[in-house]
C-alpha cells in the first residue's frame, strides 16, 4: 500500500552527495496532518518511515522518505487562517521586506506556495504588484476570487518562463515554508532564479534546525517538512546555482525560525555579517555532526520515557487523559512517544479540526466544552509551546481537580 506513495531519496537535496547517514529515527507515522473527517474514516492511513538523514559533506540534514506531493497538498484542507497568529506574522513579515528592500508600486512579489493568499494580501496593501502560485487548486481559485490572483500550479522552470512573459520579472519572490517541503529543490531553485529580476531578491523563511535541537521541539518533525535547513550548507546551495545568500533574520516563529535573503551572483547588495556569524554559530555548536543528533535522539527518549513513566500507573489506576491541541505537531508526538490507546479524546479551539479523527489513530478531535462534559482527570497538552494560554482558559479544568500534562521541553504537571 505505502509502495506507490513513497519513494526513498538516494542523494542529498542540496549537494547531491550520496553520503547520507541516518541522524535522526523518529517512529513511522502516519501523515501529521490528515485528520479526517468522519465521512472519511474508512479512509486507509497506512504509517510512513520518519528517519532524518545527515549530509557527511554538506551538513545538511534531510528527510529522504518522500510521500509523493499529491497526496498532501492538491487535498489541502488547511487554509493560513486558521493558523494561529500566522495572519498577524504575516503582515509584519510583508512591511519588514518592503522598508528593508526599498519596494515600490511597480515591484512585483510572487509568493511560491500561497495558498490563501494571506502575504500577498499584505504586500498588496503595502503598494505593491503581488501574483500568487499553489497547486492546491480550491484554495488557489478562492484566492483568485478574493483579489489575489492565483496560478492554481506547480511552480516549475516552465511556468517561471510564462509568468515571465505575462507579468514580468519578480523583484520579490517568497516562499515560505513551502521551500521545507519540496523534494527537488534544484529545480524549483533554479525556476526562482529565472523568474528573479537581476537586482531582485528571493526570500525564504523555515523553522532553524539549531533552534530546532536546542528548544526540544522536535515535533515539528513530520513528513511534509522534508528539509531541515542550517546556514552551511544553505550558502554552499545558492553558490552552487549561481546565486549568494546575502543576509540571515532569525524569526521567533515554530520554536524558532530563519528568514535568508537570496540574490542572484554580483547582485547589487553587499553580503551582511550575519551570514557568517550563522555559520560560526553553527560550527560552535556542531550542529553538522553526526553526535550532535544523537545527543538529540537520546534527550528525546529522556522524555519520552519520563512521559510513560507517569502516565502508564495513572492508566492501571483508571484515570482517564485527555488531549489538548490537534496539529501536526500532535501526530508526531503521539507516534513518538507511542501514546496510542492512552488518549481518550483531543480537545482543539479551532472549527476545522473538531469533529475529525487524529491521523492513523483515529482518536476525536472535539471542541474545549468536551473537557467540562467527559471531565479527564488529566490533560496532556500535545500544543505544548502554548501551555500558558491554555491552562490561562480552563482555570476551571483545575479548580474542578483536574491536572496539566505538559510533556515537554521537561515533563511537568500543573494543578491547583
Ligand atoms: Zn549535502
Amino acid at each position: 500500500m505505502m509502495s506507490d506513495l513513497v519513494y526513498k531519496r538516494k542523494i542529498c537535496r542540496l549537494c547531491n552527495s550520496p553520503d547520507l547517514v541516518l541522524a535522526l529515527p523518529l517512529k513511522a507515522s502516519a501523515l501529521a496532518d490528515e485528520f479526517l473527517p468522519k465521512e472519511m474514516l474508512h479512509k486507509e492511513q497506512p504509517t510512513y518511515p520518519l528517519d532524518l538523514f545527515l549530509c557527511k559533506k554538506c551538513g545538511f540534514s534531510q528527510l529522504v522518505d518522500i510521500v509523493i506531493p499529491k497526496a498532501i497538498y492538491i487535498d489541502y484542507m488547511y487554509e493560513t487562517v486558521s493558523s494561529l497568529g500566522l495572519v498577524e506574522h504575516f503582515k509584519r513579515y510583508a512591511k519588514e521586506i518592503v522598508t528593508e528592500l526599498s519596494l515600490g508600486k511597480d515591484d512585483l512579489v510572487v509568493d511560491i506556495g500561497s495558498n490563501d493568499g494571506s502575504l500577498l494580501r499584505a504586500f498588496k496593501s503595502n503598494g505593491t504588484k503581488v501574483l500568487g502560485v499553489d497547486p492546491a487548486r480550491e484554495i488557489a481559485k478562492k484566492a483568485t476570487e478574493s483579489g489575489i490572483e492565483t496560478l492554481p500550479d506547480f511552480f516549475t522552470l516552465e511556468l517561471a518562463q510564462k509568468i515571465t512573459q505575462s507579468h514580468g520579472k519578480a523583484n520579490v519572490i517568497t516562499a515560505n515554508n513551502i521551500y521545507a517541503n519540496v523534494d527537488e529543490l534544484e529545480p524549483l531553485t533554479l525556476a526562482i532564479r529565472e523568474l528573479l529580476a537581476d537586482d531582485g531578491v528571493f526570500v525564504f523563511e523555515s523553522f532553524y534546525t539549531l533552534e530546532w535541537i536546542k528548544n526540544m521541539v522536535f515535533d515539528f518533525m513530520y513528513h511534509e517538512h522534508l528539509s531541515y535547513f542550517s546556514v552551511k550548507p544553505v550558502q554552499e546551495f545558492f553558490d552552487r546555482l549561481g546565486m549568494e545568500l546575502v543576509d540571515v533574520w532569525p524569526i521567533p516563529t515554530k520554536g524558532g525560525s530563519i528568514r535568508c535573503f537570496i540574490q542572484k551572483k554580483n547582485g547589487k547588495r553587499k553580503i551582511k555579517p550575519s551570514v557568517e556569524k550563522y555559520i560560526a554559530d553553527e560550527k560552535a555548536f556542531k550542529l553538522h555532526d553526526l553526535e550532535t543528533y544523537k545527543k538529540f535522539e537520546n534527550e528525546i527518549n529522556i522524555r519520552k520515557q519520563a512521559v510513560l513513566d507517569y502516565i502508564n500507573p495513572l492508566l492501571a489506576s483508571g484515570k482517564t487523559i485527555a488531549g489538548f491541541g490537534a496539529s501536526a505537531t500532535t501526530t508526531t508526538l503521539m507516534y513518538h512517544f507511542e501514546l496510542e490507546g492512552k488518549i481518550t479524546f483531543i480537545a482543539d479551539d479551532y472549527k476545522v479540526k473538531q469533529n475529525t479523527f487524529s491521523p492513523g489513530h483515529h482518536i476525536p478531535v472535539l471542541p474545549p466544552e468536551a473537557i467540562y462534559e467527559k471531565n479527564p482527570d488529566y490533560i496532556f497538552i500535545f500544543a505544548w509551546r502554548y501551555t500558558d494560554p491554555i491552562v490561562a482558559k480552563h482555570q476551571k479544568f483545575l479548580d474542578q481537580g483536574g491536572k496539566f500534562i505538559v510533556p515537554l521541553p521537561n515533563l511537568k504537571i500543573i494543578e491547583k
